[in-house]
């Protein structure tokens, strides 16, 4: 039976994750969201679960929480997902260096990877380029999604398995605290509920603002791009990532060689990091090749995209990958909210009005596993 009523603001990968684990502890859910469908990073995104980014310990095993319900919510709504695994490759001896002492000390670590030598990890993909490749770190453990698709299935879901009220196009643009929660709607309904929790992503202004201008997030503008359908059926058979990427997940942050990697790059391109560039790549069901990105932390967010910034990430993919085609068929960028140093921010200004927003890089790797442990604390208060 229901125990109590809870509206989530935001229809994003962390506001679905919370009506979600709501919805399973029982509560009565209401789902608003400004958009006549989500539009924001969570459908922007690679649609990578990639726990092997998260470091040792507690942060992975929320990781791989998340994506065990990933292959739930896929199999319950029926969007594609594909348990792919991931491969990071190295064509330099540094970071050939970074990603053996990885592997080394994985065991040690609790993570479930490996090294490939490169004839191995050309035997997993046909996406790595061989020139020059000395070996890569094979995980069995990331997943694929096709953002758009996933996120735009999951609450029809809800509402159909839940009984999660989803109202689209319905902005929250006020949220006081009298005997219960009241959120008042642009349309000027006031749906008062127990709890309300608020998922606007890298909406810092509408709701709250004070208390999110104090709570030191940053924003974040990331450059992608997406070929069309490869052709053949050709399939990269996982994710892929450079030796570029060992620079950007903190679970790569222990490896005694990574301060000579990230000399290296900074000495011989700069560039990179002056645009935050590392080179992934992740392929939809449907054949397409999502790529990218960039990284540029401001305030105000450049609506502009960068022809440089895309010429670079070109010039690094074809440094590390090999495709059929490359020809560009989307462009796109994204925006998150993060907080430097955490794995999202969490504040209550109010009693039973609770903000969570921060996941920077990570939302749709953390939101399943973040959010149930979320409800577990609310719910044993
Ligand atoms: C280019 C890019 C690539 C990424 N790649 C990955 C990846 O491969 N793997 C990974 O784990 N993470 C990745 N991320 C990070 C991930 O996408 C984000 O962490 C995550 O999507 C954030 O989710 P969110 O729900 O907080 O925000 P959003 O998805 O932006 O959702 C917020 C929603 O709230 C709505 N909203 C805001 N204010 C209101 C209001 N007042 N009333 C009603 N609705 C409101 C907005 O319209 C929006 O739909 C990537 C991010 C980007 C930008």
């Amino acid at each position: 039976m229901p125990t109590s009523h809870v509206v989530v603001v935001g229809a994003g990968i962390v506001g679905l994750a919370h009506a979600w684990m709501a919805a399973l502890r029982g509560h009565r859910v209401t789902l608003l969201e400004r958009s006549p469908r989500a539009a924001g990073a969570s459908i922007r995104n690679f649609g990578m679960v990639w726990p092997i980014g998260q470091p040792a310990g507690a942060l992975q095993a929320t990781a791989l929480r998340s994506r065990a319900r990933w292959l739930e919510a896929a199999q319950g709504a029926g969007f594609w997902i594909d348990p792919c695994g991931s491969l990071h490759l190295a064509h330099r001896d540094d970071e050939a260096a970074v990603v053996e002492e990885f592997a080394a000390r994985a065991p040690d670590l609790g993570i479930e990877c490996r090294l490939l030598s490169a004839a191995a990890v050309l035997e997993r993909t046909p996406a790595a380029n061989p020139a020059g490749l000395r070996c890569g770190l094979w995980s069995p453990t990331e997943c694929a999604v096709d953002p758009p698709e996933a996120i735009r299935v999951l609450p029809g879901w809800l509402a159909a398995r839940y009984g999660v009220e989803c109202r689209f196009a319905t902005a929250a643009t006020r949220i006081e605290r009298d005997r219960t929660v009241v959120i008042e709607t642009a349309a000027g309904d006031r749906l008062s509920c127990d709890r309300a929790i608020v998922a606007g992503g890298a909406d810092l202004e509408s709701l709250f603002p004070r208390e999110l201008a104090a709570a030191g997030l940053t924003r974040c503008k990331l450059q992608m791009l997406r070929t069309g359908a490869q052709p053949g059926g050709w399939r990269a058979g996982c994710h892929l990532a450079s030796g570029l990427t060992l620079r950007h997940y903190a679970s790569f942050a222990g490896c005694p060689s990574l301060p000579a990697l990230r000399a290296r790059i900074a000495r011989e391109t700069p560039e990179l990091d002056l645009h935050g560039i590392h080179v992934m790549i992740a392929q939809t069901g449907s054949g397409e090749v999502i790529l990218g990105d960039s990284h540029h932390y401001d305030e105000a967010i450049e609506p502009f995209d960068s022809e440089l910034v895309e010429s670079l990430i070109l010039r690094e993919l074809s440094r590390a990958y090999r495709l059929p085609e490359w020809s560009i068929a989307a462009r796109w960028h994204g925006i998150y909210a993060k907080l430097p140093g955490a794995c999202q921010w969490r504040a209550e200004p109010l009693p039973g009005v609770h903000l969570v927003t921060g996941l920077g890089g990570a939302g749709m790797t953390m939101a399943f596993g973040l959010a149930d442990e979320a409800w577990m604390e609310w719910d044993d208060a």
